[in-house]
């Protein structure tokens, strides 16, 4: 009994890959689930026909990938139908995010009864954040009346490239500390000490932090009152404006990051802007986390840009030598395993992030499964 489905549904696609141990049997993507012309016409369907295709002989668990799990849940979570209730109820804090996996959820469990199933969630691994980096210098009577702290997310690949990186080092990750700075169309950083979260850049939503491709990071939350009462904006609209056309998008147009590079290097200066805004806030993340963190072994790269922008990699880690931190020119343009010259004091990697094998380990992990 050693494989492992991992489904991550969305309101409208499911991502699958099946594990046999570290190897990947099958993988895909469904798409525009319930529209017209897309892969199927509901989740039901969709996952009965996936589950038809795929060889589920010793299937020992199925993995899904859950966004938010409050504070509720603090580690990955063999679900019961109270697990079911509690994601739930989690809905008002991911509106975009929760529903699919529940759906995902509750149609897998219909479809394979007799197969445990395990939630994953992307706001565990910082569950170990002390209160001082959760809270904000907020009314403490709302914010306790309200949820109002910092979950974080992305925790799984986090995790991942966290223990990944020790592993290139060849120190036992409770000896490694190492920020983990996950560059995708999301992004956010993590400092992690001994192998536990200290600090993330994302808060109560994924919404802080680093310039991101739709969305803005962090801004001063006054702009949302300002937009309200001097521009007349609805709350929504604000919320779609910060969340859909901010980051790169909103100061280009472009939410690829390959694409603002491009218009750069064509002397584009508004592309030439956001990449240093984009790479401003990184540098600005990293010297808090090196501050907080004290001692660092290592920076970790990882995502969609991370693992393949050598320009955003030197830019971010540039003028950094006084600290021990940097980049060697021919090893950041391989997108090498390790980017920073022998013998550094603070080793810089690229570790491609593994989401969904991180989930399979996870599943087996909860369920103490040995293979
Ligand atoms: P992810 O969310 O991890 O799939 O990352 C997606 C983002 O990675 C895309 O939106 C691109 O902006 C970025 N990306 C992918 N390949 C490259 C590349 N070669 N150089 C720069 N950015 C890239």
């Amino acid at each position: 009994m050693t494989r492992v489905l991992v489904l991550n549904c969305g309101s409208s696609s499911v991502r699958y890959k099946l594990f046999d141990g570290a190897d990947v049997r099958a993988k895909g993507l469904i798409q525009r689930i319930g529209e017209d012309g897309g892969d199927a016409g509901d989740h039901l369907s969709a996952l009965r026909d996936l589950m038809d295709r795929l060889d589920l002989s010793d299937l020992a668990a199925v993995g899904h990938r859950v966004v938010h799990g409050g504070d509720r849940f603090t580690s990955s979570t063999v679900i019961t139908d109270e697990v079911v209730a509690a994601v739930e109820e989690l809905i008002p804090l991911a509106p975009l995010h929760n529903p699919g996996a529940l759906t995902g959820i509750r149609v897998a469990r219909k479809l394979l009864p007799d197969v445990p199933q395990v939630a994953v969630f992307d706001t565990a691994f910082h569950s170990t954040i002390p209160p001082e980096g959760l809270l904000w210098a907020v009314d403490h009577e709302l914010a306790e009346r309200w949820g109002l702290r910092r979950y974080g997310f992305h925790g799984t690949s986090h995790s991942y490239v966290s223990r990944e990186t020790a592993r290139i080092l060849g120190k036992p990750p409770a000896e490694t500390n190492v920020i983990t700075l996950h560059l995708g169309n999301g992004a956010s950083a993590a400092a992690v000490r001994g192998g536990r979260c200290e600090a993330t850049s994302m808060g109560m939503t994924p919404l802080s932090g680093l310039v991101m491709g739709t969305r803005s990071g962090d801004i001063d939350p006054s702009l949302v009152f300002y937009l309200h009462r001097v521009a007349g904006l609805a709350l929504d609209e604000i919320e779609e404006s910060l969340t859909r056309h901010g980051g790169l998008a909103g100061l280009t147009g472009v939410n690829d990051m390959r694409e603002v590079l491009r218009r750069r290097a064509e002397g584009d200066g508004q592309a030439a802007l956001a990449f240093e805004i984009y790479v401003r806030r990184l540098k600005e993340y990293t010297g808090a986390y090196l501050a907080l963190l004290g001692r660092v072994d290592a920076i970790t790269f990882t995502a969609g840009v991370g693992e393949n922008s050598p320009d955003v990699r030197a830019a971010a880690l540039a003028g950094l030598s006084a600290l021990g931190i940097t980049v060697d020119e021919d090893r950041n343009r391989a997108n090498a395993l390790i980017i920073s010259p022998d013998g550094a004091p603070v080793t810089v990697c690229v570790v491609p992030t593994e989401e969904e094998l991180e989930i399979a380990h996870e599943c087996r992990r909860a369920l103490a499964l040995t293979t």
